[in-house]
């Protein structure tokens, strides 16, 4: 922890899922930009250790760091934006709290004290935020999100601690930011100030005055209306900042930019600091919405109604359409569908075909059948830890004629090509016991990974159970599929590739956890690549057919 670290804490009020997670990041990409160094963090309420064993239906996307912490989606945001890898300290859960608590009094570290919410659960809440602050180098900035809103019974510990802050740190390095949601009333033809009158009041009843409003809007507010809810609320007019509804995320920091956010953050914190260069930014941002050309991706996968089940995917797609010139359609296709349809109908217009991570059998056939599809018909395809699984499957069974299966969904399968590793087969909990966060790669020279990756020696985020099962890589080999990345020091399959056809690759990782807008994962950037290529091709093709045909 630096000398003079600040901290600022965000927590939203009214209505939940009004962005906070990317006011955050946006935040923390314009203090970067200024030169600071940023870490972000987020509480979650909740009373689970983690969100690793909540279904992607509940929670969405379990995103994993370096340090192997499976946590909440929003990180994968921060580290998006400030593009720096944060560590398991950036996402701290009441289950957390209580579990490290509970421990220590059964230890008998409190000495015969009554153990109290405060001031023992907020005393390890702001250990947790300045811990935080030790991440490697110093750390200029702390940005904490307060996960829920206010008024909820389980965020009150943490807002209580963020309320100490302020005093145990000094005026001058506590900033409280509140989002909240000024809405337009149809019927009335009005914007309506008084949600946010009585979230603001609610946080003030428990002793937090909020130095700046961002204010979720579909619309302008005029000036009168800032006038307005400065005065209700007990801010500076300057401090009301408009938050309207953004065409992209990555759109957001510069809309804040422009509102003066930054400039009164670092006046209110005393930090010396220049303008942000927003240069290389504001180009990517340009670019999302003036590329013309697009293609057409399918992803076939089992939690295809919660878009939030796949947001790092979705945002590599952004990351890798800017790098590659075009615009990326996703086509959400549910496995079972295709179980029921077959291929074709979903995916022969599809310019390329991702089988994303999963858990639990449901849509697995369809997943073998897609890739099927996609390996025979020439379509690039893309396949994500499951989907290398179900890769390896399918090429067991249709090219090397195995009765083969992942012993995950068929225990007593004759050749289980996809298997538990024996260290995994004795653990009995389901929290924490997979292979998570960041292992070694080593690729082989010459191969299509090779070439997208240009470097032999990589990292990827893990987190599964299931392993290739080595005893077939003879089989497959021989068969033609090519184990292009390894884990060497367990001589673990981490890529696997197909020679021959234009775009077949599967990671037994997760490449979408570690793409960063200005710099793209390069399977994503060579999925999006080679389904611009068919797309051409396809085109052209049907060009040429109708010139015939006139
Ligand atoms: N269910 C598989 C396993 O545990 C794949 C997990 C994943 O795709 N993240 O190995």
């Amino acid at each position: 922890m630096g000398e003079k670290t600040k901290y600022i804490f965000v927590t939203g009020g009214v209505v939940s899922s009004l962005g906070k997670g990317i006011a955050s990041a946006s935040l923390g990409l314009l203090l970067k930009q200024r030169g600071l160094r940023v870490v972000l963090q987020k509480f979650d309420p909740y009373l689970n250790v983690d969100p690793g064993t909540m279904s992607p239906f509940q929670h969405g996307e379990v995103f994993v760091t370096d340090d192997g912490a499976e946590t909440d989606l929003d990180l994968g945001h921060y580290e998006r934006f400030i593009d720096r890898n944060l560590s398991q300290r950036s996402n701290v859960t009441t289950g957390q709290v209580y579990e490290a608590i509970i421990t220590r009094e059964r230890e008998g570290g409190y000495l015969g004290k009554t153990v109290q919410v405060v001031p023992h659960v907020t005393d390890e809440i702001k250990k947790r935020i300045r811990l935080a602050a030790e991440n490697g180098d110093d750390v200029d900035v702390v940005i904490t999100e307060v996960g829920g809103t206010t008024g909820d019974i389980e965020g009150l510990p943490f807002l209580e601690a963020i309320r100490q802050m302020r005093l145990d740190q000094g005026r001058d390095n506590v900033l409280y930011i509140h989002l909240t949601l000024v809405p337009y009333i149809k019927t009335a033809h009005e914007i309506k100030t008084k949600p946010t009158q009585h979230s603001v009041k609610g946080l003030r009843e428990i002793g937090i005055q909020p130095d700046i409003l961002l204010c979720r809007c579909d619309r302008s507010l005029s000036k009168e209306l800032k006038a307005k809810i400065a005065l209700f609320c007990n801010v500076e007019e300057r401090s009301v900042i408009e938050a309207i509804d953004a065409e992209s995320i990555y759109h957001v920091p510069l809309q804040f930019h422009k509102e003066g956010l930054d400039d009164i953050v670092v006046e209110r914190l005393r930090l010396d600091v220049g303008p942000p260069d927003l240069a290389e930014w504001e180009a990517m941002v340009n670019k999302i919405f003036s590329m013309t050309e697009s293609v057409d991706i399918a992803v076939v996968g089992k939690y295809i109604q919660i878009v939030d089940a796949y947001k790092s995917i979705i945002e590599s797609f952004t990351h890798a359409g800017v790098a590659n010139d075009v615009h990326v359609n996703l086509k959400w296709v549910d496995a079972e569908k295709i179980e029921q349809d077959g291929p074709a109908l979903w995916l022969e217009h599809a310019d390329g075909v991702l089988v994303p991570g999963g858990f639990g059998d449901r849509g697995t056939e369809g997943k073998i059948t897609a890739v099927r599809y996609a390996r025979e018909n020439g379509v690039p395809f893309l396949g994500i830890c499951l989907g290398l699984q179900m890769a390896v499957v399918e090429f067991a069974r249709t090219v090397c004629g195995l009765d083969a299966n992942s012993s995950e969904f068929d225990p007593d399968v004759e050749h289980p090509v996809i298997d538990l590793m024996l260290e995994q087969r004795s653990k009995s909990k389901m929290g924490g016991t997979m292979r998570l966060g960041a292992y070694p790669c080593v690729i082989r020279e010459g191969t299509l990974a090779h070439r997208l990756y240009g470097e032999t020696e990589i990292s990827e985020r893990h987190r599964h159970r299931y392993e290739v099962n080595n005893d077939y890589r003879e089989i497959l080999g021989g068969n033609g599929m090519v184990f292009s990345g390894i884990y060497l020091e367990q001589d673990l399959v981490e890529i696997i590739e197909l020679p021959g056809h234009p775009y077949f690759i599967a990671g037994q990782f997760h490449p979408e956890l570690k793409s960063r807008p200005m710099r793209p994962h390069p399977l994503f950037r060579g999925l999006v690549g080679a389904a611009k290529d068919l797309r051409r091709a396809r085109s052209h093709g049907a060009t040429a057919a109708a010139g015939r045909e006139g």
